[in-house]
């Protein structure tokens, strides 16, 4: 077993975070490790940068450098007293209370804390974007291509392939990107407004198909074989492998099952993408939530340490959300409003700036 140790100093309690996810990093970010001074606290991540998919959209289209849509984990440890480890999980073992890790380590924990996200249908002919630090690269690589494709026309669909459309109008790029959606494009009360946005700007959508790779060169949707020089498989979260290669309870879709404390165990609490809450089976898997789950389980992790009856997650019913549609405009929504304009993108903007300079 690999040992974590700070000279001098005796604690009572090991907190393993395991992924340097959102509902990690809100809590941090706000100071609550200074109420968790008499616990040892250990990050393993396999970047020592977590990247802001808030911004995604404004990389791809040129606006924000990588730089801005990055947190540093490891400086981010030296200001707030925990311990960045850039490993894996690779293991969980809830028996041993401990985890393993690609780095052939083991550390043992008194609480572990889960918030390692979700994957990605995997492919040698689709661009990795998960982990969420293989999401630049595959990015500069994609937008540049002959024929760039998206499947999948939810909302991380929708704002990619706008993005990199206006990206390719100010490079003179002529060939348009393809939005290949098994569905109406986002909802089916948005639908048309955002087909014709996706027209005027340059993503040519081929809506209510759904697409299947035929070869590393090319898709088939509706009958017609649609070839593609890169190509991003954006058709929603799918669980990590971690789960049931740990043996762990999981929901049908393979997401950690955890009870509405966000606890699978008494020692173990997961949160953001990765968990599956029973009592809200539905719950959309999005950043907007991991944020949301990040007050209840910092506050649980502090009441475990001292012994305090947990407290419940109750997720809010509407939230507003801004898809960047590119040239500075954004498609805002809340419950059953939306409006699109450069206002939705001047305060998109403001929240994603102020979110990243809270780091
Ligand atoms: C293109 C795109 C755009 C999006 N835009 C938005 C948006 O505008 N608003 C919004 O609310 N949501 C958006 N989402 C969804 C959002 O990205 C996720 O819901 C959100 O990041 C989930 O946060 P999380 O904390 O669960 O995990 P993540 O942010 O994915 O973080 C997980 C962390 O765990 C690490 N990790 C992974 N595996 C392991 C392991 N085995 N061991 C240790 N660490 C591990 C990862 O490296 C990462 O650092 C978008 C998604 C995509 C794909």
């Amino acid at each position: 077993m690999k040992t974590v140790w700070n000279r001098g100093v005796t604690y009572m309690k090991t907190i393993i975070l395991a992924g340097g996810g959102h509902a990690h990093l809100a809590g941090i970010s706000k100071g609550i490790l200074n109420n968790l001074s008499e616990a040892r606290i250990i990050m393993i991540s396999p970047s020592r940068y977590q990247y802001y998919s808030g911004m995604f959209s404004g990389f791809t289209e040129g606006l924000y450098q990588e730089e801005d849509i990055r947190i540093d984990l490891q400086a981010l440890a030296g200001r707030h007293r925990f311990t960045f480890l850039k490993e894996q999980v690779t293991v969980i073992s809830a028996e041993e209370k401990a985890v393993y890790t690609d780095a052939g380590n083991r550390y043992s924990f008194d609480l572990l804390s889960i918030d390692v996200g979700s994957s990605q249908k995997a492919g040698s002919s689709i661009l990795p974007i998960k982990p969420n630090h293989s999401f630049p690269d595959s990015i500069r690589c994609f937008r540049e291509g002959q024929a760039p494709v998206i499947a999948g026309g939810g909302a991380a669909g929708v704002e990619l392939a706008l993005a990199a459309a206006a990206y390719r109008r100010k490079k003179g790029m002529k060939a348009p990107v393809t939005l290949i959606s098994g569905g109406p494009l986002l909802s089916s009360s948005h639908t048309n407004h955002l087909q014709k946005i996706c027209s005027a700007k340059g993503v040519q959508v081929i809506a209510n198909k759904k697409a299947s790779l035929t070869s590393s060169e090319a898709l088939e949707a509706g009958g017609e074989t649609i070839p593609f020089s890169g190509l991003l498989w954006l058709t929603g979260p799918e669980a990590p492998a971690l789960f049931k290669e740990s043996g762990m309870g999981t929901d049908e879709h393979g997401f950690l099952s955890v009870d509405d404390r966000l606890s699978y165990s008494d020692s173990i609490f997961a949160a953001g993408d990765c968990a599956a809450i029973s009592s809200y089976p539905k719950l959309p898997k999005n950043g907007v939530y991991a944020v949301r789950q990040s007050e209840i389980l910092w506050k649980n992790l502090i009441r475990s340490v001292h012994g305090e009856a947990l407290l419940p997650f109750e997720p809010q019913k509407r939230y507003l959300a801004i898809l960047s549609t590119g040239d500075r405009e954004g498609f805002l929504t809340y419950g059953g409003l939306h409006y699109h304009g450069s206002s939705a993108w001047k305060l998109k903007n403001v929240i994603d700036r102020r979110y990243m300079n809270s780091f």
